[in-house]
């Protein structure tokens, strides 16, 4: 017989489209059967187990819009953290090269080290590391410092020459490998350029990849997520979550973002998912139209505020051509799938709705719900074409924490950052938007991403663009049931409603009680499907 329970004694956000608040709700197996009174869910459940939440606050789970599972599970068990405050503790390229050397000496000569997270402006000297630095961490190991925004890696001598990179080696198309004044690299690997070393990095083995899986899914299940999302997932990360997820790893249910190549193995049966589409969801086809504005690769309209190495007309570019974006777009529309593109700067953002605008043409009368990912810099003009041709944007809110100051200071000015991801703007127009942590960028921490969303201070206590602060309930909404809806998975999650998943978080405070109270509530359980995770 399926499990029965009705949890009670809380309050209850259902997010429904009443935002009710209500004190019970009943489960039956993984399924919501009653939502109200006490009294009302006892009728529908006679004989259920009584939960008792004290006077907890209840929520949907959140429903995770944009993260990447699997690369931050790699950083809490396999890649050197090289994290900065606020986030971790690596203060100069000295620190980065004693974390990585602390790696080495328990790796065998030839292995790879891999780090991840390290801030060229948070770190005293203001650069990169470079090969010369990293040379230093080893010369037997090839060494691999990958960038906080996840588009810049740096590489040491013995990792560019297994990758084949030379003084004579070009930049490849969307990419920079950065040279020293001999010509030589210089390490530094900008945007496309970074992956001719990165897919020389030998898989690691089933167990270390199925333990970063776990751990990863686990870390988020303990902040109340319930559906995790994997931007950019390749074709074996996607039958790693398959067999996880099959084996019984993975708490919470997944969505995954496959590349176009992952999708058209799809689409030819050279990859196939069989896992149950409640557990892992495959969704959009993920693209990238630029880089990072705080790398300074974000396409930007107008120039950079600091300029770029003295460059005054310098704008940062394109991932690839419009021409070439619009292709894509194109042959994603025709397989009949979501399109997710990465865009930052509004230069960006005009290529994807260029891209999105003829698709649509060629393919009309379907309900694509093509995503933003990002949109940090969307203009007032741009969210006006987002709503002619229903493109959802998810805004990368944390960043106005994280970066707020470094944005207003030197990359974009104060104008330009007090209206960076301009999630109030999009709600005043009756559009549906997301918000997102863009995890291992910034930890999965959901309730800090709402608190920012609410409040947009800065790491220094100041507040970047009050007119775009959102309310506790709208950022709420952007988290649960509208992040269900753009992942084309509202029928089924990101509310409290009868037939859907039984998924949610419990509270030990209200989240909608005090806004700037919202980053000290503490998960207190997690519930998928009914069963406490
Ligand atoms: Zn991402």
């Amino acid at each position: 017989m399926k499990q029965r329970t009705i949890f009670s004694n809380a309050t209850i956000l259902t997010v429904d489209p009443d935002d009710r608040v209500v004190d019970a709700v009943a489960v039956e197996g993984d399924r919501i059967v009653a939502v109200g009174a006490l009294d009302e869910t006892r009728s529908a459940l006679p004989d259920a187990n009584l939960v008792d939440l004290e006077g907890r606050t209840m929520i949907p789970g959140f429903v995770d819009a944009h993260s990447h599972l699997i690369m931050s599970g790699e950083l809490g068990t396999l890649n050197v953290d090289l994290n900065s405050p606020p986030i971790g503790s690596v203060l100069s390229i000295e620190d980065v090269i004693t974390r990585l050397s602390a790696r080495a000496r328990s790796t065998p000569a030839g292995d790879w080290i891999i780090g991840q997270g390290y801030d060229d402006t948070l770190i005293a000297e203001n650069r990169h590391p470079t090969r010369a630095d990293l040379d230093r961490v080893s010369q037997q190991h090839p060494v691999l410092a990958r960038h906080i925004s996840g588009h810049f890696a740096a590489a040491n001598s013995r990792a560019l020459e297994i990758a084949e990179i030379g003084p004579d080696t070009p930049s490849p198309a969307g990419g920079v490998i950065r040279k020293d004044a001999s010509g030589a690299p210089d390490g530094v690997l900008e945007e496309s350029a970074m992956f001719s070393v990165m897919v020389r990095v030998p898989k690691r083995s089933r167990d270390q990849r199925f333990g970063a899986i776990t751990h990863a899914a686990t870390a988020y299940a303990r902040q109340g997520i319930t559906t995790a999302q994997n931007g950019f997932t390749l074709g074996y990360e996607l039958e790693d979550l398959d067999a996880a997820i099959a084996e019984g790893r993975v708490p919470i249910r997944v969505v995954a973002w496959p590349g176009l190549g992952v999708m058209r193995q799809l689409e030819s049966g050279a990859i196939s998912v069989g896992t149950s589409a409640d557990r892992l969801t495959v969704g959009a086809v993920k693209l990238f139209a630029d880089g990072s504005i705080q790398g300074y690769t974000g396409h930007l309209c107008s120039p950079y505020h600091i300029p770029f190495k003295g460059q005054r007309e310098y704008r940062g570019y394109a991932a690839m051509s419009r021409e070439e974006l619009a292709r894509q777009v194109d042959e994603i529309y025709a397989a009949g799938r979501q399109v997710a593109v990465h865009v930052n700067g509004d230069a960006a953002i005009d290529d994807f709705l260029f891209a999105v605008d003829a698709a649509q043409r060629r393919h009309p009368g379907r309900d694509q719900r093509p995503i933003a990912v990002h949109a940090q810099m969307t203009r007032e003009d741009q969210l006006d074409e987002m709503q002619r041709l229903g493109v959802v944007p998810s805004f990368f809110t944390l960043h106005t924490y994280y970066w707020g100051d470094r944005h207003r200071e030197i990359f974009l000015g104060p104008e330009r950052a007090a209206r960076i991801s301009p999630a109030r703007s999009a709600l005043e127009r009756g559009m549906r938007m997301t918000i997102h942590t863009d995890a291992p960028v910034v930890p999965m921490t959901p309730l800090l991403l709402m608190w920012s969303a609410v409040n947009r201070q800065t790491t220094s206590g100041k507040t970047l663009g009050a007119e775009q602060c959102l309310t506790a309930p709208q950022a709420l909404r952007a988290m649960t049931i509208d992040a269900a809806w753009q992942l084309q998975l509202d029928e089924s999650r990101g509310s409290i409603e009868v037939g859907k998943f039984a998924d949610f978080a419990v509270l030990d405070a209200n989240p909608l009680a005090d806004p700037s109270a919202i980053r000290d509530i503490g998960v207190l359980s997690t519930y998928v499907g009914g069963e406490r995770v």
